[in-house]
C-alpha cells in the first residue's frame, strides 16, 4: 500500500513548547545535589501526617477498600466536606451535586480553569503568586492577566487595581488568601468591593483557600459567603497544608451545580476518581483532625515569630505574614537580585530560600522563606543568613 508522504510535523503542542519551565528548577536541582543544606525552600509541612489519619489509611486497606469510588468522590466524604465548609465558612453546598473530591488542590485548579475558560478568555490573578496559576491558565488557552500586590499595602489586593485590567474578555478572577508566597490576607472591605466587581462584570471567582486554616489572627471569611457570590464562586481547598497530607494528594471544590458538573466531566475522563484510601484518610482528618491541626498551627505561629524577628534584625525587612507558612523578605538592602541572593546564600552558607521572581516578575527584590521547617533549623538558618548579610555589607 502506498501512502503519500507528509512534511515533518512538530512533535509537541505549540502552547506547551511556549510554556516556560519553572525558573527555580535548576536551583532546586542544585539544592538536592548538596549536603548539609537547611531548606526553607519547599512549601511543605515538616510534620508527618498525624498518626490517627495514617492509621485510618491502614485500616481502609485492611478492610479491602481498594476500589474506584464515584467520580465525584465518596458521598460520605463529600458530606463531611460540605458540613466542614458550612461550619467554617457559613456556606451551604449540596454534597450530592455541589462538591467534587480531587487529586489535591492542583487538580481542582486545573479542572476549574478547563471548565470555565474558552481560548482567549482572560483570567485575572494577583502576583506574586503560586507558581502554577499562569501555566494552568495558559494550558487551557486562556490569557493570564496579572494584578500586582505591593509590600506597602501589606501585599493585599486592591480592588481598584482589578478594575484597571478588566476587559470584555475577562471571564474570572483567581484569588489566593492567605497568599503563597506573601502570607497576605484580604480584609472584609476589599473582599466586599471585589465581590461587587465580580457581580457587576458577571465574573466567576476561583478562591484557592488552601491556607485558610493557617491564619494566625481571626479566621478570614470566604468570598463565597458574601451576598450574591455563592453561585459564581468555586471554593477550592485541600488537606495538604492544614493536615500535613501533601503526599495523599487530596483536595476538593465546592460550587454551584453547573460548574461542578462541568469539572466532573473532565475529572471523569482524565482521572476517574481520587484515590479511595486517601479519601478515607481525608474523612478521618475532617472528623477528628482539628486538635492536631491546631497543634501544628501553634508551632507554625511560633516559628513565624522567630523567623520574622530574625530576618528584621539582620536588616531583611519582613512583615509578619498573616497566614500560610512563608516569610517574604525584602532583600533590596543587599543590592543583589533575588536569584543572586538565593544562589550565593545556598552555595556559601547552605541555606535554601526561593527567589521572589519564581512567583512573578514583581517578586524581584524578595525571597520566600518557608517556615514549615523545625524551630532548630530556622534558628540555624537565620544565623547563617546573618553571617551572609554581614559579609555583603
Ligand atoms: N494552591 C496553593 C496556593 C499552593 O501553595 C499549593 C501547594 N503549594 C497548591 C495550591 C497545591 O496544593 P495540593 O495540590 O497539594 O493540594
Amino acid at each position: 500500500m502506498s501512502v503519500s508522504k507528509s512534511p515533518p510535523k512538530s512533535r509537541l503542542a505549540t502552547h506547551i513548547v511556549a510554556l516556560p519551565k519553572s525558573g527555580i528548577r535548576d536551583f532546586f536541582e542544585l539544592v538536592n545535589s548538596m549536603e548539609d543544606v537547611i531548606s526553607l525552600g519547599v512549601g511543605e509541612p515538616n510534620f508527618v501526617t498525624p498518626w490517627h489519619i495514617r492509621e485510618s489509611t491502614i485500616f481502609a486497606l485492611e478492610k479491602g477498600h481498594t476500589s474506584y469510588t464515584s467520580n465525584l468522590g465518596l458521598l460520605s466524604l463529600r458530606k463531611e466536606v460540605c458540613a466542614y465548609i458550612a461550619r467554617t465558612r457559613g456556606v451551604e453546598y449540596d454534597p450530592k451535586t455541589e462538591c467534587i473530591i480531587t487529586v489535591g488542590v492542583s487538580e481542582a485548579l486545573d479542572l476549574a480553569m478547563r471548565a470555565i475558560l474558552n481560548p482567549g478568555d482572560e483570567m485575572i490573578y494577583h502576583e506574586p503568586c503560586y507558581v502554577s496559576y499562569s501555566p494552568e491558565i495558559k494550558m487551557t488557552h486562556g490569557i493570564p492577566v496579572t494584578v500586582e500586590t505591593r509590600e506597602e499595602n501589606a501585599f493585599t489586593l486592591e480592588p481598584a487595581d482589578i478594575v484597571k485590567v478588566l476587559t470584555p474578555k475577562t471571564k474570572g478572577l483567581l484569588l489566593n488568601f492567605p497568599c503563597n508566597p506573601t502570607g497576605a490576607t484580604l480584609d472584609e472591605r476589599r473582599m466586599g468591593e471585589i465581590a461587587d466587581i465580580a457581580i457587576s462584570r458577571d465574573l466567576i471567582v476561583v478562591s484557592d483557600e488552601i491556607y485558610t486554616e493557617l491564619t494566625y489572627g481571626e479566621r478570614p471569611n470566604s468570598i463565597a459567603a458574601l451576598p450574591g457570590m455563592r453561585d459564581r464562586t468555586l471554593l477550592l481547598h485541600g488537606f495538604s497544608k492544614a493536615f500535613a497530607m501533601t503526599g495523599y494528594r487530596m483536595g476538593f471544590a465546592c460550587g454551584p451545580f453547573d460548574l461542578i458538573d462541568a469539572m466532573m466531566k473532565i475529572h471523569q475522563y482524565s482521572m476517574l476518581c481520587a484515590s479511595r484510601i486517601a479519601q478515607e484518610a481525608a474523612m478521618e482528618a475532617l472528623r477528628n483532625g482539628e486538635k492536631e491541626m491546631l497543634r501544628m498551627k501553634e508551632q507554625y505561629h511560633k516559628r513565624r515569630d522567630l523567623i520574622v524577628k530574625g530576618l528584621n534584625e539582620i536588616g531583611l525587612a519582613c512583615r509578619p505574614p498573616e497566614g500560610a507558612f512563608y516569610a517574604f523578605a525584602n532583600i533590596r538592602s543587599t543590592g543583589m537580585s533575588s536569584m543572586d541572593f538565593a544562589m550565593t546564600l545556598l552555595k556559601k552558607h547552605r541555606v535554601a530560600v526561593v527567589p521572589g521572581t519564581a512567583f512573578g516578575a514583581c517578586g524581584e527584590g524578595y525571597v520566600r522563606c518557608a517556615y514549615a521547617a523545625s524551630y532548630e533549623d530556622i534558628t540555624e538558618a537565620v544565623s547563617r543568613m546573618r553571617e551572609f548579610v554581614a559579609s555583603i555589607k
